[in-house]
């Protein structure tokens, strides 16, 4: 899911480079939008809030749905639906009832079976089924269908589960569905907890004549009746119900094979655009999306759906979209938006997150996976480099809340972008440096290849169970210090540098009372003359100081130089040693001499207070300078001054005597 695009919008203005800068704050700015809900105590939300809890316990929940076939009928420009569901589908313990989510704005006609009908009643939120004296057994296979009707019910803790809309000069309807979180259950009787996938979906969708509707998986056939036409597809893939999607529109149809270099693999894709778009986005899929797929599937595997296809099809939500299995739905045509819900067909489709509290292993993924193709497809210097500085930006301005997700409850607070998608797909980023690429990239292949995992769920623990296998580390304090815990390290780094030694040492500060030491590898960056070098400090502590033997004169320092690390904005200042014992004065000569600790730097300064603070004498030593003889002002008395020393990064006082003849 994405809600909005990020560094994606980029692509829509790289003609206007200039203000682009401008754009991208602006994005950024927009991403406040999910806080303004988050602790919100509006009533409506509470009640959704609590509606959103009252899933039905696993214990009145199927354990497989061997096949789920949804029938429905539908005109774009009524928001109304007519189905029916047949499931086939075994339990995991015997019971009474068995309870299917479905909001009761639709009403359920019957539900049979081949032995004849079965008894159920509807509440808010769920249908719950019950075969009378027979119940239901465990490990028996059962066969039903669903019929149903209604006026499927306006969410507000939701991205809009049935929506419709008109589009382009001729105003043509639209209709689309959006399940992700809780959804399913306003516009089909759905097993829509985390933790239930489908082994085969089929979707058969009614609608007017001259339309299409885009579906998962294959387009089997499609019938054609007096004024209408029937759209058969089917997929053969595991999916969570949350992934079922369907858009009904007048849309133009887009056709690609795309060959993966370096395999034996075709991607069949498969595109329903609006027709007032094509001119635009056609040679955008043309151009952008084969060297994606190629991204992804040489770095993480093979494209998941190889058998059946990927594809887009085009709804009318701002720039946000969905990742519905094998076929995004695109509220626009951004290149990140493309990338994320390409994407997420690996992280979040073929592997999804066990609970909303893990929504992170889906969209922190999908997030970072921009920055992949930012990196290695469109690199000059400026994307990827402008993604790492902007989305370390958006992370920081939520210093509180962690990305584990502790209440699920509000739909606004598991997508919350600065945590779930901005501040995760860092933390991904940051491992590059951490872990180094090829033991990264390593344990997520593991992790996607997992037989526990692929085609199943995985919770945060499943990340660092692999990560930790594939670069035997030990990352415990990484995952709770950035997943589980709150804030950022901050960094005080001083160094000074004498007798062909540098000295460096690292202090971590937090904001909080209370101090979080993060167990990291912090970069450096020293700079020389026409040079420089890289180190790498492990830090563990509150503090830590290294020592580098080096000949050559620093001429700066920069911390983190790549934006590698999720921190808040660390202070770099050169250290002065004290000058406390340095000050000569000569007498008699109308002389005196300091002695300074170091060379001195361009733009070093000397500043001679009286004790009222007043300024009486400043003086730049030239660069290297280090021994000064000065002349003694006249009209200085004997007596005590304050002698201060400022450097680009420091400054230091020091009282000084003066002493006359
Ligand atoms: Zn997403």
């Amino acid at each position: 899911m994405q809600h909005f695009s990020i560094a994606a919008v980029i692509f829509a203005v790289m003609s206007r480079l200039l203000i682009i800068a401008f754009l991208l704050s602006a994005l950024y700015a927009k991403a406040q939008s999910p806080l303004d809900h988050a602790g919100c105590k509006h009533p409506e939300h509470i009640i959704q809030g609590l509606q959103a809890r009252s899933q039905v316990s696993a214990d009145f929940m199927p354990v497989r749905i061997q096949s789920q076939e949804l029938r429905i009928i539908l005109n774009p420009d009524q928001r109304y639906i007519t189905g029916e569901v047949e499931y086939v589908l075994s339990l995991s313990s015997s019971r009474q009832e068995l309870a299917v989510d479905l909001d009761a704005a639709l009403r359920v006609d019957s539900v049979w079976s081949p032995v004849g009908a079965i008894s159920f009643r509807q509440n808010d939120l769920q249908l719950w089924l019950n075969r009378g004296a027979a119940g239901w057994q465990a490990d028996s296979l059962y066969r039903f269908t669903i019929r149903y009707a209604g006026i499927p019910p306006v969410n507000p803790n939701g991205f809009g589960s049935f929506m419709t809309a008109k589009h382009g000069p001729d105003s043509v309807p639209v209709l689309w569905t959006l399940s992700q979180p809780y959804g399913c259950r306003d516009w089909w009787p759905a097993f829509q907890a985390l933790g239930i996938r489908a082994d085969t979906t089929r979707l058969v969708a009614n609608i007017p004549i001259g339309m299409r509707v885009g579906g998962p998986g294959l387009l089997k056939r499609i019938d054609t009746l007096a004024n209408r036409v029937v759209y058969h597809w089917e997929h053969a893939y595991s999916m969570p119900p949350y992934l079922l999607g369907l858009a009904v529109s007048e849309y133009e149809v887009l056709e690609q094979r795309i060959p993966i270099a370096g395999t034996n693999d075709t991607v069949y894709v498969l595109d329903y655009v609006y027709l007032e778009d094509t001119a635009y986005a056609f040679p955008r899929l043309r151009t952008l999306l084969p060297p994606m797929l190629q991204r992804f599937s040489d770095r993480f595997g093979p494209y998941p759906y190889l058998r059946e296809k990927y594809g887009h099809m085009q709804i009318s939500i701002f720039s946000g979209g969905m990742e519905h299995s094998t076929m995004s739905s695109m509220g626009s045509w951004d290149y990140s938006l493309m990338v994320h819900e390409l994407a997420h067909q690996w992280f979040g489709n073929m592997v999804t997150c066990a609970s909303w509290r893990d929504i992170w292993v889906n969209e922190g993924f999908a997030t970072w996976m921009v920055s992949l193709c930012l990196e290695d497809l469109l690199d000059n210097g400026f994307w990827w480099p402008g993604w790492k500085r902007l989305t370390r930006e958006s992370a920081w301005r939520v210093p509180h809340g962690s990305i584990y997700v502790r209440d699920t409850a509000l739909t606004t607070t598991i997508f919350f972008q600065r945590l779930t998608y901005h501040k995760a797909s860092f933390v991904l980023h940051a491992l590059r440096y951490q872990l180094g690429d090829s033991v990264l990239f390593a344990g997520l292949r593991n992790y996607l290849n997992d037989p526990m995992l692929q085609w199943a769920f995985a919770t945060t623990e499943h990340i660092r169970f692999h990560l930790e296998q594939a670069s035997g580390k030990d990352l415990r304090n990484y995952f709770d210090r950035y997943i589980y815990g709150e804030g950022y390290p901050h960094y005080l780094l001083r160094w000074t540098q004498d007798n062909g030694q540098l000295f460096l040492h690292v202090q971590q500060q937090q904001p909080n009372p209370q101090l979080f030491p993060f167990q990291l590898d912090l970069p450096v960056r020293v700079y020389l003359a026409g040079d420089s070098i890289d180190l790498r400090l492990p830090f563990a502590g509150e503090q830590q100081t290294y020592r580098f033997d080096l000949a050559s004169a620093v001429d700066s320092l920069v911390f983190d130089p790549d934006i590698n690390i999720l921190m808040l904005p660390a202070v770099v200042q050169r250290q002065t040693a004290a000058i406390a014992g340095k000050i000569k004065v000569l007498t008699g000569e109308g002389l005196w001499q300091v002695e300074l600790p170091i060379d001195a730097s361009p733009n070093d300064e000397l500043q001679l207070f009286d004790l009222q603070g007043r300024l009486l004498w400043q003086y730049r030593p030239a660069a290297g300078e280090r021994s000064l003889v000065l002349p003694w002002e006249p009209n200085w008395k004997a007596g005590i001054y304050v002698l201060g020393w400022q450097s680009e990064n420091d400054r230091q006082v020091q009282k000084i005597s003066l002493l006359n003849r």
